[in-house]
């Protein structure tokens, strides 16, 4: 099987921790001496490159939050200029603005390698087809594994999300022997395959499965896997942290986190202290090697466990395993993050509409879908059918475009949605994973 740069994925755990150490330092010094953003953060927190004297140090650092980057909108903490950017991301915000994500050359180059390493230790090899049925455009997935899959000698489908026929068709009729996508969407593919008469297990030759973006669990990987004859693999990214950058290697025991690419650590989401080992806890991410938009400590709000002793594979890069929640509230609909402040600060442009919402998500088949009952103010309730049709049409309108996916309205009448006396629960979430 290819193992895309051995020397590194291979290293002995000694040198990698070195490796990781030398780079902590340079990233240290590098922002200290260029951000006015990070050394203002680091005085704050009376720290000097000079404080990091081992990897523990980092625990010196202060952290990033989403706040910081919503307020860094669009690119105020970038450490490159014009000329040195080559692309631009988004990502969702929790409010109505995306975070916007800078690239230069070497980060772009840094993405494609870090997941090109990934999908290799999955099993994708030079030769091999692969069909991204991730999203492209501002959206990371999509971009990632194509460049990721090019890197490696792949040769890539870009057939994005959508279009499932075709999707079939164009792995039976080209070969295809892996496909990145979401859970959900590979088992929608599963669905539709049934109904047409084909069978990936029997009829394909697609035997890889990237998939990732969103929660899913052991039990339907097991279901994937025996139905469609599709290993699933695991994969983790964000648009802040550049894109989709990691996966499992083919044991399938956890996600390997490069250590010349990111450090990781799980801390405990009330004290901010290194959880024990197998404890869960809150993700916190330091990327190492970036440039335009550097990342210390980013609270990417996600929880998990990591595993640091030798995977069966012979890598010693730190296993992360499935996230089992999030801090915060963002759920992720169809692979795509929404913030329920994203849908309030939506409806609440809309004049007739009252204090009350409720989002439900559920699962349809393998796809979710999004419902928002919506409270009206009682001068805009009326039971004149074509006008509440007319301005229920013109809320989903807004909201889909504001978070890219699309939801049904519901407007009910006011006083009609339950009442909270603590913290609103605004989300039920209906899905099993
Ligand atoms: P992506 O394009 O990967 O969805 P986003 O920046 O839109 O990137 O979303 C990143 C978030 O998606 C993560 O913080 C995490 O909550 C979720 N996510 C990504 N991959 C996984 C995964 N394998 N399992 C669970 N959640 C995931
Ligand atoms: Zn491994």
């Amino acid at each position: 099987m290819g193992c895309w740069n051995e020397k590194i994925q291979m290293m002995p755990r000694k040198e990698l921790d070195d490796l990781q150490f030398k780079l902590l330092k340079a990233l240290v010094h590098r922002l200290y001496d260029f951000s006015p953003f990070y050394r203002a953060k680091m005085e704050d927190a009376k720290v000097t490159p000079d404080s990091i004297k081992k990897l523990d140090d980092v625990r010196k650092l202060p952290f990033m939050s989403k706040k910081d980057l919503r307020d860094s909108y669009p690119d105020k903490i970038f450490m490159a200029s014009k000329e040195e950017l080559v692309r631009y991301h988004a990502s969702s915000g929790t409010t109505g603005k995306a975070t916007i994500v800078g690239y230069t050359r070497n980060d772009v180059d840094m993405w494609a390698e870090s997941l090109a390493r990934s999908i290799s230790s999955a099993g994708v090899e030079r030769g091999h087809v692969v069909q991204v049925a991730n999203t492209y455009g501002l959206f990371t997935g999509g971009l990632g594994f194509h460049y990721a899959a090019e890197r490696i000698g792949a040769a890539v489908v870009p057939s994005g999300t959508g279009g499932t026929e075709r999707q079939l068709d164009l792995i039976r009729d080209l070969g295809v022997n892996a496909m990145a996508a979401t859970p959900s969407y590979m088992m929608h593919m599963g669905e539709v395959a049934d109904k047409l008469g084909i069978s990936i297990k029997n009829d394909t030759q697609l035997r890889i499965g990237l998939l990732g973006a969103e929660p899913w669990s052991d039990k339907m990987r097991d279901r994937i896997q025996d139905w469609l004859g599709v290993k699933g693999i695991n994969c983790y990214g964000a648009s802040e942290l550049s894109g989709p950058l990691f996966s499992e290697c083919s044991e399938q025991t956890g996600i390997h986190f490069w250590k010349d690419i990111a450090l990781l650590e799980i801390l405990d989401p009330k004290t901010q202290e290194p959880v024990g080992p197998g404890e869960r806890g809150e993700m916190v991410i330091t990327m190492l090697q970036k440039e335009a938009y550097p990342m210390i400590r980013y609270r990417i709000g996600d929880l998990s466990v990591v595993e640091d002793d030798k995977c069966a594979c012979g890598r010693y890069h730190p296993r992360l395993q499935r996230i089992t929640g999030r801090v915060d509230d963002m759920i992720i609909v169809r692979g795509i993050n929404v913030f329920p402040s994203q849908v309030e600060f939506s409806l609440l442009t809309n004049p007739e509409v009252g204090n009350q919402y409720q989002i439900i998500v559920e699962r349809k088949g393998a796809l979710d879908t999004m419902l928002v009952k919506v409270e009206l103010k009682p001068e805009a309730f009326s039971d004149n059918i074509l006008q509440l049709n007319a301005m229920r049409e013109r809320i989903e309108g807004k909201l889909r475009s504001l978070l890219n996916v699309s939801a049904t309205v519901e407007l009910v009448e006011p006083g009609t949605l339950p009442r909270f006396e603590g913290k609103a629960k605004r989300v039920v979430d209906r899905r099993e994973y």
